[in-house]
């Protein structure tokens, strides 16, 4: 049985002061009917991972080069996370796809390099709105999720999530309905059995765009929904909380 996964991608916001404040709340919080994991700015994993210590919420990354070290200015690799106490990594969220031309052989890079790490990756996909309104979503869904179904083996794809965040969904308020949201977490999983039933049924897909209290109870009860990955209200206790309860 999948277990819901709620994750907070906090993105580049927040400060110590709020990091505080926010992981405080959550783990004052326990127990938390589902698994839980943030994803704050890295100059906040120290401090995070310090305030999670003895908590059952995972620490992630929100990105990790695709090299192993060396000169590659202003990035982070898999090992410091891994370092640094960090168990999961966000791969290909579409600010990245979009603002850094990330492609989907890179993410494919980055995602064996955390892999390697003993990171958990959660491998984030989407389609934007002038494709959807083409008709071309599951093409370019298929697309992005075909290099990673193909390339790892059965023991990496055990730490493998897939967040299905569609883009003209993300930071706009506008959520894909349960409906359109279910249809394509199912063709994510077909595409998945088509290589293995067994990964297929225990992979986590989570849906992320504009996920809040009000309407996550709804996605969450969808069949191919394993949880959300949340942006905006993942930076307010109460309605990330309430996310976690649904
Ligand atoms: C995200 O950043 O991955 C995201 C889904 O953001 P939001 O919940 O704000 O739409």
């Amino acid at each position: 049985m999948r277990k819901t996964l709620v994750a907070g991608n906090w993105k580049m916001n927040a400060s110590q002061q709020q990091t505080q404040a926010l992981l405080s709340a959550l783990t004052e919080a326990a127990p938390l009917p589902c698994d839980v994991a943030v994803f704050p700015p890295s100059p906040y994993l120290i401090q995070a991972r310090d305030l999670l210590s003895g908590s059952t919420i995972a620490l992630g990354g929100q990105d990790c080069s695709a090299a192993e070290s060396g000169a590659f200015t202003g990035d982070i690799s898999s090992a410091m996370l891994a370092d640094v106490g960090a168990t999961m990594v966000l791969v290909g969220h579409s600010e990245r796809r979009t603002l850094n031309h990330e492609t989907d052989q890179l993410v494919i890079e980055k995602t064996r390099q955390a892999l390697k790490h003993g990171l958990t990756v959660v491998v984030c996909v989407g389609e934007t709105l002038a494709e959807r309104q083409a008709g071309h979503e599951e093409k370019v869904v298929g697309t992005q999720c075909a290099a990673i179904i193909a390339e790892l083996s059965d023991s990496e794809w055990q730490n493998i999530i897939i967040a299905y965040e569609p883009v003209w969904a993300i930071g706009t308020g506008e959520t894909a309905s349960p409906a359109q949201a279910q249809a394509m977490h199912s063709y994510i999983r077909q595409l998945i059995a088509a290589r293995s039933v067994e990964l297929a049924d225990t992979t986590r897909i989570l849906y992320g765009g504009s996920v809040k209290g009000a309407n996550a109870s709804e996605l969450f009860a969808q069949p191919d929904i394993d949880g959300g990955l949340v942006g905006g209200a993942s930076l307010d206790a109460v309605e990330f909380l309430s996310i976690c309860r649904a």
